[in-house]
């Protein structure tokens, strides 16, 4: 399929001081575009200047919620090429979620065509000061017009690009969890392991109240006993327990992070055995107090790696590395950056420059 471009009639300028940047907040000239329609498949797409879509007020994403996203990065490296860590497992984990919330699927070689194709044109919009990024927002949309509940006939997916500040501005500073009791994020059975909309607006309520009671994230526990550890805000969770690496186990509830697979496989290299295990709120509390527990840190895209200070379950607090991000957290951290940035080889060939 050939990408037609469309011309740009006022280009805007990269914000010069990139301190200012907010995530998500700014966009780049440009987006990619594609649309479906059941019968005729995959067609017109076109790199067109960002703005708003017309979209009818019946489109079913707008009533059922049929949507999926993805969220990766690319970084610009001191020899001046741009990188992007594992895209391919982005548009793959893409295909499963549209599997679960039955939309069609996308040809992974196209989808990197596209992005390749797009932020070469936008290039100048990757941020230069350390620890900047351009993070990546591919979506889909329902967009057929159609009050009945049904998966939909139409469809839009479209990538949009945000240039993003160094997430940790002063230091690696952790944070405060509190675990929700009252509420769930998914059931087993449900789409825990779809990156779909629904899942963070049902997520809305309990952080919330978390940040109503002064805490940075909520952790979830599992949907029937709210006994296991699931995952924090919208990252995974790893501890460090008797000096092994124990995480949620990917069945089916949790997201499977592409930050998670990556640190799994870092800590594996460093000779850590790692247990992907239920692990029990209570197991992880009285590690706290006991000092079995070392670490905890949450992972995904956008914090890479988030150490865990202080965890509130109930009446109970239990503080983790006296207000310090955790040894092997901190190491993971230099070590998953400086392979994005290119301080570090790259030995699990995870880096495809642009
Ligand atoms: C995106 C996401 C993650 C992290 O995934 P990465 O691929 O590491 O960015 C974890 N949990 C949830 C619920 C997510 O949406």
């Amino acid at each position: 399929m050939h990408i037609e471009v469309l011309p740009l009639s006022q280009p805007r300028q990269p914000q010069q001081d990139e301190s200012k940047l907010v995530f998500g907040k700014s966009f780049t000239n440009r987006m990619f575009t594609l649309r479906f329609d059941r019968g005729q498949g995959w067609h017109t797409p076109r790199i067109e200047p960002y703005g708003p879509f017309s979209l009818d007020p019946a489109a079913l994403v707008l009533h059922y919620a049929q949507e999926i996203f993805e969220g990766l990065k690319a970084f610009r490296r001191s020899d001046g090429s741009i990188a992007l860590f594992r895209p391919r497992d982005n548009f793959a984990r893409f295909n499963r979620s549209a599997e679960r919330m039955c939309m069609p699927q996308l040809d992974i070689d196209f989808c990197m065509t596209a992005l390749r194709q797009l932020l070469e044109l936008e290039k100048e919009w990757v941020p230069h000061s350390h620890g900047t990024s351009l993070y990546i927002r591919p979506t889909m949309i329902a967009t057929e017009p159609v009050l009945g509940v049904k998966p939909a006939d139409q469809y839009l997916f479209y990538i949009i690009l945000s240039p993003v500040a160094a997430y940790y501005k002063g230091g690696v500073n952790p944070v405060r969890i509190w675990v929700s009791d009252d509420y769930v994020r998914v059931a087993p059975g449900g789409t825990g392991e779809a990156k779909t909309g629904g899942n963070y607006a049902s997520s809305l309520y309990a952080s919330a109240l978390a940040a109503q009671k002064g805490y940075d994230q909520v952790l979830w526990l599992d949907g029937v006993q709210r006994k296991y550890i699931e995952e924090v805000g919208s990252m995974n969770i790893c501890f460090v327990y008797d000096g092994k690496v124990v995480t949620s186990p990917l069945t089916g509830s949790i997201l499977d992070g592409i930050t998670r697979r990556s640190v799994l496989a870092l800590v594996r290299d460093m000779g850590y055995a790692v247990e992907e295990r239920a692990l029990s709120i209570d197991e992880v509390l009285d590690g706290a107090e006991n000092g079995r527990l070392q670490e905890a840190f949450g992972t995904g895209t956008a914090a890479v790696v988030s150490p865990v200070g202080e965890l509130t379950y109930r009446d109970r607090t239990v503080r983790l590395g006296q207000g310090q991000a955790g040894k092997l957290t901190m190491e993971l951290y230099d070590r998953l950056t400086g392979i994005q940035y290119g301080r570090l080889p790259d030995l699990h060939n995870w880096i495809e420059l642009l």
